[in-house]
């Protein structure tokens, strides 16, 4: 429990709030000042807060937040699957790959903004349609944004450390993504980091000196410095870029469906840009 921006509530002990990002843990989210930001830009009065719930226990945190005044809920790891499952309504991001991201506690309605934010990200960093992308990984967040990439039409390869599993993801999801042995990224415009290897300091094996010119490496994780994925790729003179665009582009999705107005995106990267992470 704590009462600064950069710490979290237990849940049983949440104060009154509008909004909350759940998750487990959830200290080190850069949502709440991310939020609190494009609130008081946009001249509201609502709260944001940070809020710890465990595994197993997303039903009875959201009906207590609920009686606490919530009617919006961000989710992160690893509630994704378990807030999805705990809605009624799902939009069709979430229906396909069983995650949310945004709760409507009123009408217990989910939508996966993940997805969308990383394709948008996409575009706005040049990438064009029809390129090549490289995708590791075949977690939670894999299955959210390998359909999201072919609907948006560009030429999709995944590689996965356990090889079956990408395979069976995409046999399960019927998508034409081919299957890479190597996380092979000579042919790529982009490639990008899905697995949570960054979260663990661990390196993956992708062979940056075979990288083009051009090639773009996005790591879908955030951190104050750059990932060991990151920090490889500018050895290899690679551009990159991390997971802030995409979180900024997910909480103004997650905002406009709440509030029906268009979020400060320029207020909210700024605000996780200048915030510093206590000690
Ligand atoms: P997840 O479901 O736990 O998936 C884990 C994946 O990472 C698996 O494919 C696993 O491979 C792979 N992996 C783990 N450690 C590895 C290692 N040392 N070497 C190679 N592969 C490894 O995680 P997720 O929910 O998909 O999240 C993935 C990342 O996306 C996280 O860093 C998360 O923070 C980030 N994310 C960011 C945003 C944002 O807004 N910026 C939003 C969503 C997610 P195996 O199958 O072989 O175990």
């Amino acid at each position: 429990m704590g009462d600064s921006l950069a710490s979290a509530w237990e849940w049983r002990e949440a104060p009154e709030t509008e909004f909350a990002v759940i998750g487990d843990p959830i200290a080190h989210s850069w949502s709440p000042v991310m939020q609190a930001a494009a609130l008081q830009h946009l001249g509201r009065r609502e709260r944001y807060l940070a809020v710890r719930v465990p595994p197993g226990e997303v039903a009875d945190a959201l009906a207590r937040l609920e009686s606490n005044g919530a009617m919006g809920v961000n989710i992160t790891l690893p509630l994704k699957e378990e807030a999805s499952q705990w809605a009624r309504v799902r939009d069709v991001v979430a229906e396909r790959c069983g995650a949310a991201n945004v709760l409507r506690l009123a009408g217990r309605e989910a939508i996966n903004t993940d997805a969308p934010a990383f394709v948008a990200t996409l575009a706005r960093l040049g990438v064009a349609p029809a390129a090549k992308v490289v995708l590791l990984g075949a977690g939670g967040s894999a299955r959210a944004m390998l359909p999201a990439l072919v609907d948006a039409g560009y030429a999709v390869a995944a590689w996965n450390r356990t090889q079956a599993r990408i395979e069976s993801l995409i046999a399960e999801l019927r998508l034409p993504v081919a299957v890479l042995p190597r996380p092979s990224i000579f042919d790529a415009a982009v490639v990008v980091n899905a697995t949570s290897a960054s979260l663990s300091a661990e390196p993956l094996p992708v062979p940056w000196e075979s990288a083009p010119p051009k090639l773009l490496a996005y790591d879908l994780a955030y951190s104050r410095s750059l990932t060991p994925f990151l920090w490889a790729a500018a050895e290899a003179g690679v551009r990159t870029v991390d997971g802030r665009y995409m979180l900024v582009e997910q909480g103004a999705l997650s905002l406009e469906w709440w509030l029906g107005e268009p979020a400060p995106r320029e207020v909210m990267l700024r605000a996780i840009s200048t915030h510093r992470e206590e000690p």
